[in-house]
């Protein structure tokens, strides 16, 4: 099915540049994927596609990037976008370590995960000139037993343009036996996000991308093809900011041993065993991503591990 629908913002090519700011096992590369074949199938556009990811462990930054057109529009490359006109956060404790707010168009709208208000945020991305738009998806999909990419991808359609009824009728075909999850987690991610638009101000300009952010070149790569290995290295990173907030609570007074959240966890680090027992979590390597949460069994002396809001 086609629909005539029309992109909201583009550059100078013609593109309406989405890039998606993720941790391994978040979901983005799936979210990414879902967009670009609704948007070409679905609401008759072109673009291209583009996934970043390695190795998931230790919470890797990943990012995914679809750039939409109008048919008829040449695409020449399918790479990652710098220039993003819409931005999906899903932990706010990557804005500053991996500056997102740097390469932002000029009305961009930028979608974080976060409990925090949109001013907050804008401080954090150090932008004016755009929209921000928070929800506490990571609460949102707990609640609904759905995942962390759907309630960010529920609102992204919707600040696309994006039928939502067509959406959630798309979802509820993709995945009919998470459909009454999912479509719980993306009407309530669109229902209670707050946003709030940003004038450009004096506080904050626009920002080019930095350049040793990008791939090594001929632009940033020092006489005789020496490579700053502060620059582009991940030996300094705090891994933590995968887990800020977001690990999940253990009470070993309720763990069984069951074990079966080792069988789950993408990056068995994150879970600290010690003589056949399991001891807590490791914030250095936990990612956050609750699926031990969700498998943990109920018993006598209630869940070992659950999410903790407070
Ligand atoms: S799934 Fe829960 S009860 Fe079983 S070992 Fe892991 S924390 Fe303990
Ligand atoms: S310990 Fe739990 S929340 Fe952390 S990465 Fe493993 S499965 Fe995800």
């Amino acid at each position: 099915m086609s629909i005539d629908f029309r992109l909201p913002m583009t550059d100078d090519l013609g593109f309406c540049n989405v890039l998606m700011s993720a941790l391994g096992g978040d979901g983005a590369n799936m979210a990414g994927k879902l967009l670009y074949k609704i948007g070409c199938t679905d609401f008759g556009l072109d673009g291209g596609f583009d996934a970043r990811y390695g190795s998931e462990k230790k919470g890797t930054a990943t990012d995914v990037s679809v750039r939409f057109c109008n048919l008829g529009t040449p695409v020449r490359q399918s790479g990652p976008t710098k220039r993003p006109h819409f931005l999906v956060v899903f932990h706010d404790d990557l804005i500053q370590p991996l500056d997102l707010g740097a390469g932002m168009c000029a009305g961009a709208v930028c979608i974080v995960n976060s409990e925090k208000s949109p001013e907050a945020i804008r401080q954090l991305l150090k932008l004016s000139g755009v929209k921000v738009v928070c929800l506490d998806a990571t609460r949102i999909a707990a609640e609904s037993r759905s995942r962390l990419n759907m309630p960010l991808f529920a609102v992204l359609c919707h600040e696309l343009g994006f039928s939502d009824a067509e959406v959630m009728r798309i979802i509820k075909a993709q995945w009919p036996r998470a459909a009454d999850a999912n479509i719980t987690a993306y009407s309530s991610a669109v229902s209670q996000s707050t946003s709030q638009t940003f004038e450009r101000d004096e506080l904050f300009s626009e920002r080019p991308v930095p350049l040793g952010q990008g791939p090594i070149g001929w632009r940033n790569m020092h006489n005789g093809g020496t490579i700053d290995a502060l620059t582009h290295s991940t030996i300094n990173r705090d891994n933590r900011i995968a887990g800020r907030g977001h690990v999940p609570k253990f009470d070993e007074g309720a763990c069984i041993s069951c074990g079966i959240c080792l069988t789950v966890c993408s990056d068995p680090g994150g879970l600290l065993w010690s003589e056949g027992r399991m001891k807590g979590i490791d914030e250095q390597y936990c990612k956050g991503c609750m699926r031990c949460v969700e498998v943990c069994p109920d018993t006598k002396k209630g869940r070992a591990l659950t999410i903790d809001y407070a």
